[in-house]
């Protein structure tokens, strides 16, 4: 008589080892190939092809990273980013949007709801990953980070700025920035690697008796990219809808 040994042996893997992203998109061929390329570099992907059934999964699982497309039948992709936002500001799972409305309106609408970046159909596969890859870097960076509160220094490379006492160092040497440059350059250096839109950017710069308008925000990126001289290229311009400030990794 044989007696066969029932201990399972099976080795668990880590639980958290990979990231997973949650993919949405109702065009069967472009949620295939963004699916196959996001497991081929070894993430953990859900891929959904309704709005609805997007909220239902957010609602009950992680996600590292959420790739959203903006038309989609039953809850568009503004929808659930406003949900999801909304749900939990504290727990900020980057968005990458893709839509093929390009027009700058449409995408500062995204940005302001809470996405995070923006992808143009049709999209390349290698800029789509280097947007994933970025988005979740920054992410980890940004986990890593003490609460605002408990830090006043923000740096980004040799640009440093200490919201405290309003002083701005670039590699040791003083900048001397204006009220409205300041504003702006804090927002965008809280945002390091997020787009924002011209509109979110005047309201954090509107002051008591300062009527901001679109231009006027052009105009203090302009003189604030002059005081950086060689920094200057650390403020990206997302045309017609804002601008980023690039994620730079920490330098030790
Ligand atoms: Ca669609």
């Amino acid at each position: 008589m044989v007696i066969t040994s029932q201990s399972t042996l099976s080795v668990r893997r880590e639980p958290e080892l990979n990231k997973r992203v949650l993919v949405v998109e109702d065009e069967g061929e472009i949620r295939q190939l963004i699916v196959l390329h996001l497991k081929r570099e070894g993430f953990d992907v859900d891929a959904v092809e309704d709005g609805e059934e997007a909220r239902q999964l957010v609602a009950t699982r992680n996600y590292d990273l959420i790739v959203l497309d903006w038309m989609l039948p039953s809850l568009s992709g503004l929808e659930l980013t406003r949900w999801v936002r909304k749900r939990s500001p504290s727990t900020k799972t980057p968005i990458l949007f893709v839509t093929a409305k390009t027009e700058p309106e449409h995408v500062a609408t995204g940005l302001d709801a809470g996405a995070d970046d923006y992808l143009s159909k049709p999209f390349d596969t290698l800029v789509l990953m280097a947007r994933v890859n970025a988005l979740l870097r920054r992410q980890e960076w940004l986990q890593e980070q003490p609460s605002s509160s408990a830090s006043a220094r923000l740096i980004l490379g040799d640009l440093v700025m200490n919201t405290h006492t309003f002083e701005v160092t670039v590699a040791g040497a003083p900048l001397e920035l204006t009220r409205s440059e300041f504003r702006l350059l804090e927002s965008l250096m809280m945002n390091q690697g997020k787009v924002l839109s011209r509109e979110s950017l005047i309201e954090e710069i509107q002051g008591e008796g300062v009527n901001v308008v679109g231009r006027t925000v052009d105009t203090h990126v302009f003189g604030l990219r002059k005081k950086l001289g060689a920094y200057a290229d650390v403020i990206e311009t997302i045309r017609g809808v804002g601008y980023r400030v690039r994620y730079l990794p920490p330098q030790n």
